[in-house]
Protein backbone atom coordinates (compact mmCIF):
# COMPACT_ATOMS: atom_id res chain seq x y z
CA UNK A 1 0.00 0.00 0.00
CA UNK A 2 0.93 3.49 -0.85
CA UNK A 3 0.31 6.83 0.51
CA UNK A 4 -0.23 10.28 -1.28
CA UNK A 5 -1.30 13.88 -0.29
CA UNK A 6 -5.05 14.79 -2.22
CA UNK A 7 -5.92 18.35 -1.52
CA UNK A 8 -9.13 19.90 -2.28
CA UNK A 9 -8.12 23.88 -3.23
CA UNK A 10 -10.37 26.52 -2.91
CA UNK A 11 -12.43 26.64 -5.54
CA UNK A 12 -13.48 23.00 -4.60
CA UNK A 13 -14.37 23.79 -0.80
CA UNK A 14 -16.22 27.52 -1.99
CA UNK A 15 -18.32 25.50 -4.64
CA UNK A 16 -19.34 22.82 -2.16
CA UNK A 17 -18.01 19.86 -4.05
CA UNK A 18 -16.72 18.17 -1.10
CA UNK A 19 -18.87 15.73 -0.03
CA UNK A 20 -19.09 15.14 -4.23
CA UNK A 21 -15.32 14.30 -3.71
CA UNK A 22 -14.82 12.15 -0.85
CA UNK A 23 -17.52 10.14 -1.98
CA UNK A 24 -15.25 9.65 -5.27
CA UNK A 25 -12.30 8.58 -3.15
CA UNK A 26 -13.77 6.45 -0.89
CA UNK A 27 -16.00 4.66 -3.88
CA UNK A 28 -12.55 4.37 -5.82
CA UNK A 29 -11.04 2.51 -2.63
CA UNK A 30 -9.03 4.80 -1.13
CA UNK A 31 -8.95 4.74 3.07
CA UNK A 32 -8.42 8.75 4.21
CA UNK A 33 -5.98 8.63 6.90
CA UNK A 34 -5.62 12.33 8.11
CA UNK A 35 -7.67 14.98 6.86
CA UNK A 36 -7.11 18.98 7.66
CA UNK A 37 -8.83 22.34 6.48
CA UNK A 38 -6.13 25.04 6.50
CA UNK A 39 -5.90 28.64 5.12
CA UNK A 40 -2.42 28.75 3.47
CA UNK A 41 -0.90 32.11 3.38
CA UNK A 42 1.56 33.54 0.87
CA UNK A 43 4.45 32.17 2.23
CA UNK A 44 3.57 28.60 2.17
CA UNK A 45 1.78 28.22 -0.59
CA UNK A 46 4.34 29.68 -2.36
CA UNK A 47 6.62 26.95 -0.45
CA UNK A 48 4.32 24.33 -1.64
CA UNK A 49 4.46 25.40 -5.16
CA UNK A 50 8.34 26.23 -5.04
CA UNK A 51 9.24 24.20 -8.02
CA UNK A 52 6.45 26.55 -10.30
CA UNK A 53 8.54 29.43 -8.45
CA UNK A 54 9.91 30.81 -12.21
CA UNK A 55 6.59 30.12 -14.19
CA UNK A 56 4.45 33.05 -15.04
CA UNK A 57 1.38 31.74 -13.66
CA UNK A 58 2.94 31.42 -10.02
CA UNK A 59 1.43 34.98 -8.82
CA UNK A 60 -1.59 33.78 -9.79
CA UNK A 61 -1.09 30.23 -8.66
CA UNK A 62 -0.60 31.72 -5.35
CA UNK A 63 -3.20 34.00 -5.31
CA UNK A 64 -5.54 31.31 -6.17
CA UNK A 65 -4.26 29.12 -3.66
CA UNK A 66 -4.65 31.64 -0.89
CA UNK A 67 -8.15 32.73 -1.69
CA UNK A 68 -9.87 30.65 0.89
CA UNK A 69 -9.69 27.25 2.86
CA UNK A 70 -8.14 23.76 1.32
CA UNK A 71 -8.64 20.45 2.61
CA UNK A 72 -5.52 18.01 2.48
CA UNK A 73 -5.98 14.55 2.96
CA UNK A 74 -3.41 11.53 3.19
CA UNK A 75 -5.51 8.56 0.92
CA UNK A 76 -4.09 5.40 0.97
CA UNK A 77 -4.04 2.59 -0.92
CA UNK A 78 -2.14 0.30 -3.67
CA UNK A 79 -0.75 2.79 -5.76
CA UNK A 80 -2.18 5.53 -4.16
CA UNK A 81 -0.40 8.16 -6.23
CA UNK A 82 -1.17 6.98 -9.71
CA UNK A 83 -4.52 5.88 -8.77
CA UNK A 84 -5.55 9.80 -7.59
CA UNK A 85 -3.80 11.47 -10.24
CA UNK A 86 -5.89 9.26 -12.95
CA UNK A 87 -8.88 9.99 -10.84
CA UNK A 88 -8.28 13.34 -10.70
CA UNK A 89 -8.15 13.85 -14.41
CA UNK A 90 -5.69 16.24 -16.66
CA UNK A 91 -4.16 19.53 -14.96
CA UNK A 92 -6.67 21.74 -17.22
CA UNK A 93 -9.95 21.28 -16.65
CA UNK A 94 -10.95 22.14 -19.81
CA UNK A 95 -9.09 19.53 -21.40
CA UNK A 96 -10.44 16.71 -18.41
CA UNK A 97 -14.13 18.02 -19.71
CA UNK A 98 -13.70 16.81 -23.03
CA UNK A 99 -10.99 13.61 -22.82
CA UNK A 100 -11.98 12.76 -18.99
CA UNK A 101 -15.70 13.12 -18.54
CA UNK A 102 -15.67 10.89 -15.26
CA UNK A 103 -12.30 12.55 -13.84
CA UNK A 104 -12.78 14.81 -10.32
CA UNK A 105 -11.67 17.99 -12.45
CA UNK A 106 -13.89 17.48 -15.30
CA UNK A 107 -16.90 17.76 -12.33
CA UNK A 108 -15.25 21.07 -10.77
CA UNK A 109 -12.96 22.29 -12.55
CA UNK A 110 -12.54 25.20 -14.39
CA UNK A 111 -9.75 25.87 -16.47
CA UNK A 112 -5.53 25.11 -16.51
CA UNK A 113 -5.55 26.83 -13.06
CA UNK A 114 -8.56 26.83 -11.32
CA UNK A 115 -8.70 22.64 -11.12
CA UNK A 116 -10.49 21.96 -7.49
CA UNK A 117 -7.72 19.10 -6.60
CA UNK A 118 -4.40 18.09 -6.16
CA UNK A 119 -2.55 15.13 -6.48
CA UNK A 120 1.13 14.44 -5.78
CA UNK A 121 3.34 13.31 -8.48
CA UNK A 122 6.06 11.44 -7.33
CA UNK A 123 6.91 9.04 -3.91
CA UNK A 124 8.84 11.97 -3.24
CA UNK A 125 6.63 14.63 -3.38
CA UNK A 126 3.80 13.04 -1.89
CA UNK A 127 6.51 12.10 1.33
CA UNK A 128 7.28 16.01 1.10
CA UNK A 129 3.60 17.00 0.62
CA UNK A 130 2.34 14.68 3.44
CA UNK A 131 4.75 16.51 5.83
CA UNK A 132 3.83 20.02 4.36
CA UNK A 133 0.55 19.64 6.49
CA UNK A 134 0.86 16.54 8.83
CA UNK A 135 4.45 16.81 9.96
CA UNK A 136 5.93 13.77 10.97
CA UNK A 137 2.53 12.51 13.26
CA UNK A 138 1.98 8.96 10.37
CA UNK A 139 -1.06 8.04 12.83
CA UNK A 140 0.39 4.56 12.92
P1 LIG B 1 -1.19 19.76 -8.91
O1 LIG B 1 0.31 19.78 -8.65
O2 LIG B 1 -1.92 20.90 -8.25
O3 LIG B 1 -1.85 18.43 -8.69
P2 LIG B 1 -0.67 19.29 -11.65
O4 LIG B 1 0.44 18.41 -11.22
O5 LIG B 1 -1.75 18.71 -12.48
O6 LIG B 1 -1.38 20.01 -10.44
P3 LIG B 1 1.29 21.32 -12.25
O7 LIG B 1 1.85 21.45 -13.62
O8 LIG B 1 2.14 20.74 -11.16
O9 LIG B 1 -0.10 20.55 -12.40
O10 LIG B 1 0.80 22.76 -11.81
C1 LIG B 1 0.46 23.03 -10.48
C2 LIG B 1 -0.76 23.90 -10.46
O11 LIG B 1 -0.47 25.17 -11.05
C3 LIG B 1 -1.94 23.37 -11.29
O12 LIG B 1 -2.73 22.42 -10.61
C4 LIG B 1 -2.72 24.63 -11.58
O13 LIG B 1 -3.53 25.03 -10.47
C5 LIG B 1 -1.59 25.65 -11.77
N1 LIG B 1 -1.23 25.74 -13.20
C6 LIG B 1 -0.58 24.82 -13.94
N2 LIG B 1 -0.42 25.23 -15.20
C7 LIG B 1 -0.98 26.46 -15.27
C8 LIG B 1 -1.15 27.42 -16.30
N3 LIG B 1 -0.67 27.22 -17.54
N4 LIG B 1 -1.79 28.57 -16.00
C9 LIG B 1 -2.25 28.82 -14.77
N5 LIG B 1 -2.13 27.95 -13.74
C10 LIG B 1 -1.51 26.79 -13.99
Amino acid sequence: RERTLAMIKPDGLSGNYTEKIKEAILESGFDIIQEAVVQLDAERASLFYAEHANRSFFNSLVKYMTSGTVRAMVLESPDAISRWRNLIGPTDARKAKTSHPDSIRAMCGLDSEKNCVHGSDSLQSAAREILFFFGDDKSE
